[in-house]
């Protein structure tokens, strides 16, 4: 049967393969995005156009006036810089934007509920577990626990990705024909250009070479 699927998108190659991801599976997908006062908000835009480009309804929820109250992270504090670095170092935890997922989540499994929709579909996967304990296989499972019980048993929460790395990501969106340089944004700076040089940058990076790599073969 159809499935009817909210996905968490920011525009990043993640959230963007695995709207792919629910596109070719057949799903019913609603895309929905979040200004939290990121600096990187410019990834917003490429998450409008890859929906445009897919006829996906995409909707982009402005809580920026809360993403004043998460102070303390180079994503949200312009006082921090972002730092540079591989995507796994310690120094990555000035990125974690606190209680970021649970608030995005729970906004997502009300939207999802609202529209009588079967699931909650979000990009979280292994390489985030490093550094982001809302991203790991525990939280997601208390998360759809927490859901379900505090309403009548549905949504389910689709995370796919749990157990991959970047790399898989990329493999598979290469597969159903996602040009990640055109469609999608990962820097944390947000700038004109990718830095090239901060952690989301550098991952970025290793995964398309990976993929890349694994098209030769
Ligand atoms: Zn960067």
């Amino acid at each position: 049967m159809r499935q009817k699927t909210v996905c968490i998108l920011s525009g990043g190659m993640d959230s963007t393969t695995l709207l792919y991801h629910l596109f070719d599976l057949g799903d019913e997908v609603l895309a929905l995005s979040f200004d939290y006062g990121q600096r990187h908000r410019k990834e917003l835009e490429y998450a409008g156009r890859t929906c445009a480009r897919l006829g996906v309804r995409h909707t982009a929820v402005d809580i920026s006036a809360v993403g004043g109250l998460l102070k303390g992270s180079a994503l949200t504090s312009s006082g921090i810089a972002v730092p540079h670095g591989h995507y796994e170092d310690e120094s990555m935890r000035l990125t974690v934007v606190p209680n970021r997922n649970m608030i995005m989540m729970a906004i997502a499994g009300g939207y999802a509920l609202a529209e009588g929709c079967d699931r909650l579909a979000v990009a979280v996967h292994a390489g985030d577990h490093a550094v982001y304990p809302d991203c790991r296989p525990q939280f997601i499972a208390d998360f759809e626990d927490a859901l379900r019980s505090g309403n009548y048993g549905q949504p389910s929460v689709y995370a796919p990705f749990l157990d991959w790395t970047k790399s898989d990501i990329a493999r598979l969106g290469v597969e159903l024909g996602i040009d990640f340089e055109r469609d999608t944004w990962s820097c944390y700076e947000g700038g004109e250009e990718p830095c090239g040089k901060c952690g989301t940058c550098v991952e970025r990076a290793e995964a398309l070479a990976a993929a890349a790599r694994e098209r030769q073969r």
